[in-house]
């Protein structure tokens, strides 16, 4: 251990004290096991820090001495306490310890002791709370994912698949044969492939559904209940914005703490009022409960909670890696001084969570779409501070706090929500360059341009895919998604470009009432936090009994299962004499070329 490289990391918005002459230098390491819970020592009715000594030599010969150490200590912050300065190091450890005074408790559980603790320890908990989030990826290294994801080879299906109702979810002969025949390429759009029942031909997208950060996310989640028995498990909110999914992991034991808005739910399962004693399922978690962060990722104060009650947060987060990639992109950038423009609807979890990250290096603002760049720009170009002031009021709630105009727009990067049109991100970039030009001849204020890998790959080729399907002659088509599902609407956008009132959002097979209506669903303008789609009975083809041609597709939160319960739902439309059967089906797709 002595000979490990000591990193010193100091968060922009963290307080570091200074050591005067008159106090005595000390350094104190802390060390978390992988629940995060902190290393303390008991004597008598008090409890104290362990490992601290005049160096850190000597702090580390004294955990050497308990404990095995996982990673490099890392200098966070100092306090002083007791006549004593104390430098203040992070490490994590393995194992149990052989010194019987020594215990893991968590932050949250020291807290309700203040009368137990030592000064110095009071102490250090006083300043522990901004670097709290740092606490469960010591381990990992700037260039490190938290949540890579599985390659094809690794993955576990079965494991969401092993009885009757999860089989019909998530499996799907056809769509296995479309993969196996369409997608060549896990990044590049292909031919659509032509599904040809008789009386309804159908056209599906060469990619479609279920992106690899959706699967990722619900490997883990159904790995995690199969694994646990006997300790609860629970899921920050909505693992991906589909609600058959998240019915079926109800059905297999997960609970959610929040709704996808961040409205906590009471232990009887409603969403909280606010109203007195209404008791929350956060407040219920201890240290041996499991909670599961989505795909989205968490928010910093999330995060810092469940780090408070001793959770292990890093081994059941399942963060998409390209929604960390935008992360990674923000902090690059707010390093090199810029300040981020988030595109992205604020009330989305991904968002919020990508502004909280963001905020530990950048300033930074969310703009939702091009309109508000164009007014975000207008402000950037204005001398005048009434229109500059207009920030405030246009993007309050939505900029860090103690923004500054005249200083904070100096600069300023692009990154995204993942799931949003790509055109749309590029747009706001090159309007933003077009202002700056303009306003200070340097259009290389305006950082974004060269880092398209912010966007999700797996939205965009959904999206592509789409497109080339779209050239074909089609009567309908039908876009499945959950009502929620960002994505799963800009795929219907495109679609109703081209066909009108003859492309349907829907939800399953269930939205197809019959020939003559289906149960489209209206997405909000303003996105679903503000205000509610409805459902819109749409005529299908009424009195018309002619053959079809049909394009079926689903958002990146759809399961294969539900694509083909709509196509068997659309075939039950027409006679079974005028119909192939899907085995033959399935040799045609066998027999094809790509
Ligand atoms: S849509 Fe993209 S960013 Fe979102 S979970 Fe899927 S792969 Fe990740």
């Amino acid at each position: 251990m002595a000979g490990l490289a000591v990193e010193r990391r100091s968060p922009n918005f963290g307080r570091m004290s200074t050591a005067t002459a008159t106090l005595t230098p000390c350094c104190c390491l802390c060390a978390f096991n992988g629940s995060n819970q902190l290393a303390v020592r008991k004597s008598g009715s008090t409890i104290e820090l362990v490992f601290t000594g005049n160096d850190l030599a000597a702090a580390q010969r004294q955990l050497e001495s308990a404990l095995t150490a996982c990673t490099p200590p890392v200098e966070f912050f100092s306090f002083e306490a007791g006549g004593h300065s104390y430098r203040v190091f992070f490490v994590q450890v393995a194992g149990a310890t052989c010194d019987p005074a020594i215990e893991f408790q968590s932050i949250e559980r020291l807290e309700r002791l203040p009368a137990a603790l030592a000064p110095a320890l009071a102490a250090l908990l006083a300043h522990l709370d901004p670097f709290l989030i740092e606490i469960p990826y010591l381990h990992l290294g700037e260039n490190d994912y938290i949540y890579k994801f599985r390659p094809e080879k690794e993955r576990n299906i079965s494991i969401y698949a092993h009885d009757s109702t999860a089989s019909a979810l998530y499996q799907s002969k056809l769509c296995t044969a479309i993969k196996a025949l369409a997608r060549q390429h896990e990044r590049s759009a292909a031919a659509p492939v032509a599904l040809d029942f008789g009386a309804v031909r159908y056209l599906v997208p060469s990619h479609f559904g279920f992106c690899l950060g959706v699967k990722n996310a619900i490997e883990r989640a159904y790995e995690t209940l199969a694994e646990s028995p006997g300790r609860r498990v629970f899921m920050l909110s909505e693992l991906i914005h589909n609600p058959f999914v998240n019915e079926d992991l109800l059905r297999r034991g997960l609970r959610y703490l929040q709704t996808d808005k961040g409205a906590p739910y009471t232990v009887e399962g409603r969403v909280a009022t606010g109203a007195g004693g209404e008791r929350l399922t956060w407040d219920t978690l201890t240290a041996a409960d499991i909670v599961i962060i989505p795909a989205f990722g968490a928010t910093d104060d999330d995060k810092r909670r469940l780090v408070r009650k001793g959770i292990a947060v890093y081994q059941y987060d399942a963060t998409c890696m390209l929604v960390e990639k935008v992360w990674k992109a923000a902090r690059a950038y707010g390093r090199e001084g810029y300040t981020i423009v988030i595109h992205g609807k604020r009330e989305h979890e991904e968002t919020k969570a990508t502004f909280s990250n963001t905020r530990r290096h950048a300033h930074a603002v969310i703009v939702r779409n091009i309109e508000e760049a164009r007014a975000l720009g207008a402000i950037i170009a204005s001398d005048n501070p009434a229109e500059r002031d207009r920030f405030y009021t246009l993007f309050a709630g939505r900029h860090t706090p103690g923004f500054d105009v005249a200083r904070h727009l100096a600069r300023v990067a692009v990154v995204n929500q993942t799931t949003l049109l790509m055109n749309e991100t590029l747009a706001i970039i090159e309007h933003l360059r077009a202002v700056y030009r303009v306003r200070f001849g340097d259009e290389t204020l305006v950082g974004g341009t060269s880092r398209r890998d912010t966007l999700c790959y797996a939205t965009q080729v959904n999206q592509d895919a789409l497109a080339l399907a779209l050239t074909e002659p089609l009567d309908a088509a039908f876009v499945i998604g959950g009502m929620n599902s960002s994505n799963t609407y800009q795929l219907y956008r495109l679609c109703a470009e081209k066909l009108g009132r003859k492309a349907f959002f829907i939800q399953s097979e269930a939205s197809i009432r019959d020939r003559t209506e289906v149960a489209h669903y209206v997405f909000p303008a303003k996105g679903p936090a503000e205000n509610h789609g409805s459902i819109e009975m749409r005529p299908l083809w009424p009195g018309d009994a002619s053959p079809k041609r049909v394009l079926v597709t689903g958002g990146a939160s759809c399961p294969d299962g539900i694509i083909q319960q709509v196509i068997s739902r659309i075939n039950s439309l027409f006679p079974t004499d005028t119909l192939r059967p899907i085995d033959a089906v399935l040799v045609d797709l066998s027999t094809s070329e790509a």
